[in-house]
């Protein structure tokens, strides 16, 4: 195919300054862009010619040898698809277009949300089902006092920053594209400080303690996690605060351990009590409760209260207390005990011992399969 002359390709002057070529190209990528033109195959041409067009011209060597020999003057280098994908020119110039991902186009400083705050609240088992309204001091960044938030020294100002001219941005010449940076000599806040606060060396801000009352709600456990909107650290350059997550966790307990909802506990018992039956009275969250133990009631028995355990927090049923039954030793016996004792135990046979039996069974048949 013929190749056209690239100045009436982009559509300007032989003369025309690099803005004119840059303006030119960016009209024709929009027009000619795929995605405005699907399956069409001239304005994917018309795209690629312009591009080539615009990567020559916009390239003040390239430009000369063109101007001087033509397209032979700029064969090799270019072609077809030489030099970047299609795909990659197409995104540095539509973001640079549309701004997208590339920063604001505007002036000012970057605005940036503060950083969200993380604070580990211990709660006893109680409080954490119940519920409580606690008062919890997090430390925090504010406004420094002293310079009023400038970082400055008190009497002196923040210079605008000379490298980005205090817009915060600096444009970046990446081949023939512009792209939009940061400014690496103020970090985008578009001031330096040379002589900075004593109090808060040049950040505006110290560390301070807030007292912030957090409510809460019954049935929490360790994890979980209460969202403060707008209580983390202060924004920068004006922007929005973050948020403070106060994240729960529950103390170990002296007599309860919790699972999910249900709650359990181990209460002692008597030989005696363990074999006749009787009342213990055994704890719950909510006070003491009594609980029934049935004659001949062995050890590592569980016993279910219904409705004495945790309403979850995020909903569902109310869990249950379950308390497992130890059977105790007697220990300290007196001489008159001791001789009970033992008159009792000459008394019983094997038929008192449930799983006596069925264990000698198992120790018998183990050594068999020994061969001790
Ligand atoms: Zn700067
Ligand atoms: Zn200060």
């Amino acid at each position: 195919m013929s190749q056209r002359d690239y100045y009436e390709v982009l559509g300007v002057q032989r003369n025309a300054s690099e803005a004119d070529l840059k303006k030119a190209y960016r009209r024709l990528a929009m027009k000619y862009h795929p995605d405005r033109n699907p399956d069409d195959e001239e304005a994917e041409h018309k795209f690629k010619e312009a591009k080539e067009a615009y990567e020559v011209l916009s390239d003040a060597q390239k430009r000369a040898a063109y101007d001087q020999f033509g397209h032979a003057g700029v064969q090799g280098g270019m072609g077809g698809g030489g030099g970047a994908g299609f795909s990659d020119i197409f995104g540095d110039v539509f973001g640079d277009i549309f701004g997208g991902g590339r920063g604001r186009g505007g002036g000012g400083p970057r605005v940036q949300r503060g950083a969200d705050l993380r604070y580990t609240l211990d709660m006893t088992l109680e409080d954490a089902v119940a519920g409580k309204e606690v008062e919890i001091k997090v430390p925090t960044m504010v406004n420094c006092q002293t310079c009023d938030g400038s970082g400055a020294k008190p009497g002196t100002k923040p210079k605008t920053c000379t490298t980005c001219g205090g817009v915060g941005q600096v444009r970046m010449q990446q081949g023939f594209f512009s792209i939009q940076q940061t400014c690496p000599a103020c970090h985008g806040a578009g001031v330096v400080i040379e002589e900075p606060c004593p109090d808060c060396h040049g950040a505006g801000k110290v560390r301070e303690t807030r007292t912030l009352s957090v409510k809460v709600p019954p049935g929490v456990d360790t994890g979980d996690r209460i969202r403060l909107a707008g209580e983390g650290e202060a924004g920068e350059h004006g922007g929005p605060p973050g948020d403070l997550y106060v994240q729960i966790r529950v103390k170990d307990h002296p007599i309860f351990t919790r699972d999910g909802a249900n709650i359990y506990c181990e209460v002692p018992i008597s030989v005696v009590t363990a074999a006749l039956g009787g009342e213990m009275e055994v704890p719950t969250l909510g006070g003491r409760v009594k609980l029934r133990i049935p004659k001949e009631t062995q050890t590592g028995k569980l016993f279910r209260l219904g409705g004495k355990g945790v309403k979850p927090v995020r909903g569902g049923a109310q869990g249950d207390l379950l308390c497992r039954v130890i059977v105790e030793t007697p220990v300290n016996l007196t001489d008159e005990q001791t001789d009970l004792l033992r008159q009792l135990g000459e008394s019983m046979s094997e038929k008192h011992s449930p799983q006596h039996t069925s264990w000698l069974d198992g120790v018998k048949s183990f050594f068999d399969k020994m061969k001790f």
